[in-house]
């Protein structure tokens, strides 16, 4: 690109990753458009609506470092409050006025200097780099059950929640206990009139209780930012030095220390001791993300709920029937099934050097060099795309540092006159093997099913250290790229 002028910016996406970068890029003064799919920012937040949903990190965490919100009602704050703070960071930022809502991307093509963008509506753009804030968790995953279609129900899935579905005092069929699954039992079992949750796999669940802010607090918080950045500080060491670091080693006693606390947590709250064991996970804690609830074995337990763990035979008219020959009647079926992980930045067309294509280049799976970018897509990277630190570390913490590496790289890519950096493709296959080795001694890979194992069975995350993560993203190795 020419010196003689600004660097011009696509983001995809307006959720946390692709609104972080929108306000970043603003405040370098860069031209930037972010192309979102959807009427709303918000991302898996506008999305996600189901009861119960909050997030199971610490709100004064799950913020962004540079827009901590004095403000938040509660240590684990709901979904339609999480919506509302980056919905206010949108406005307070003046972002709306770039972003071009209801545009999904559905090609980007490299054109020798630049990025020709096109969006769904036809519109077309060109841009010097692209930013792929595309989320993880974005395609909803229906459960490959037969008969899904002949169910005479409501039935749809936790991440496309219905709401002109009637819920109280009717009979509901929740299929899937991971994170979603166990916060929708927490809340919607009691209201219903008849509550089965089929699980598959028992869950490891942490007792955290939720914890609400008082007027007092928050207007100590407004009135003291240090006291606020503290707290942020606290939460993040705590959790960036302590759990993230210590899931790296399957082998480490951190785990039995887990079980104890979970089993307790299970042993205290469940009284039938039949339901009780078969609550009772029979891996290693933090195999499949933990599961952090206050109100789960207690909704469980209502008189109205039922755990079925009978395998599912297919869905009928009537409801689910499982193996063992039994019918369970419903009114309504969530799935609570889980995502397409390894859908990362599709459905898109991405032509990079030499006409390849992404979809060729992933079509095993998804890989990404250093998490970030791709070789053979210059200027081309992802915000918590695939590798990155899903599993143990903060999302906003991580995709705030994958921005400032490409920051470091546009200014390398300016400062040196050049047009474009691209990752080596020796450089991505030499971490992509180290990677792998490091992934294979991680408690993910201790012998479990879940999200984060690839089609082989590795975790795609980022199995290193934080402080790994840290220096990586602080210091690009330049060495790594081709920057012509
Ligand atoms: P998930 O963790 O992938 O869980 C999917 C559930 O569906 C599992 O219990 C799985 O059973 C079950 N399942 C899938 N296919 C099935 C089938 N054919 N028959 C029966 N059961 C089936 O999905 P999720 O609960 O939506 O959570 C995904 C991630 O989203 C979480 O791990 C977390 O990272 C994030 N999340 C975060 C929060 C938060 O508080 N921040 C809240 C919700 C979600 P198996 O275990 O046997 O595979």
């Amino acid at each position: 690109m020419s010196s003689e002028r600004q660097p011009t910016f696509a983001i995809i996406g307006a959720g946390m990753s692709g609104l972080l970068a929108a306000v970043k890029l603003r405040e370098a003064g860069y031209e930037f458009s972010v192309f979102e799919k959807a009427d709303r920012v918000g991302g898996t937040w506008r999305e996600n609506t189901y009861p119960g949903i909050a997030c199971d990190v610490p709100s004064h965490l799950y913020s962004y470092s540079f827009e901590l919100n004095p403000d938040w009602n509660y240590l684990a704050s709901p979904g339609e409050e999480i919506q509302e703070y980056f919905e206010g960071v949108s406005k307070r930022y003046d972002l709306e006025r770039s972003i071009r809502f209801g545009e999904p991307v559905v090609r980007c093509d490299w054109q020798g200097d630049r990025w020709e963008v096109e969006g769904g509506s036809g519109y077309v753009e060109r841009f010097d780099w692209v930013i792929a804030a595309t989320g993880i968790l974005h395609h909803p995953k229906r459960a490959d059950i037969k008969g899904l279609d002949d169910f005479a129900g409501d039935l749809f899935h936790s991440a496309q929640w219905d709401h002109s579905v009637p819920l109280d005092g009717r009979r509901i069929g929740v299929i899937g206990n991971g994170s979603s699954g166990v916060q929708i039992t927490g809340t919607l079992a009691p209201r219903a009139g008849q509550y089965t949750l089929f699980q598959r796999t028992a869950q490891w669940v942490v007792p955290v209780e939720q914890v609400e802010y008082d007027e007092a607090q928050r207007s100590e918080f407004r009135k003291n930012p240090a006291a606020l950045q503290g707290l942020h500080d606290e939460l993040d060491v705590a959790f960036h030095q302590g759990f993230a670091n210590q899931v790296l080693d399957g082998n480490s006693d951190i785990f039995e220390g887990m079980r104890t606390v979970c089993n307790d947590h299970l042993d205290n709250h469940v009284v039938d001791p039949v339901l009780r064991e078969k609550l009772r996970p029979d891996y290693t804690p933090a195999c499949k993300r933990l599961v952090v609830s206050h109100n789960f074995y207690d909704s469980i337990q209502v008189p109205q709920a039922e755990l079925v763990t009978e395998s599912i035979e297919r869905i009928e008219a009537g409801g689910v029937r499982t193996t063992d020959g039994k019918l369970h009647e419903f009114d309504v079926i969530v799935l609570a099934t889980g995502f397409h992980v390894d859908a990362f930045v599709r459905p898109m067309s991405i032509r990079g050097l030499d006409d390849v294509m992404l979809d060729d280049v992933w079509k095993d799976r998804p890989s990404a060099y250093m998490s970030v970018g791709v070789p053979g897509f210059p200027n081309f990277f992802m915000l918590n795309g695939p590798n990155s630190p899903v599993g143990n570390f903060s999302l906003i913490r991580t995709a705030e540092m994958q921005f400032a590496y490409l920051m470091k790289l546009v200014d390398h890519v300016e400062d040196n006159a050049r047009v474009y950096a691209v990752a080596s493709p020796e450089a991505a296959h030499r971490f992509e093997e180290e990677r792998v080795e490091a992934a294979k001694d991680t408690v993910w890979a201790t012998g479990c099913r879940s999200w984060y194992l690839d089609d082989r069975g590795i975790p795609f995350l980022w199995p290193f250290p934080f402080a790994r993560f840290t220096e990586e993203m602080e210091k690009p190795r330049f060495e790594d790229y081709s920057i012509e």
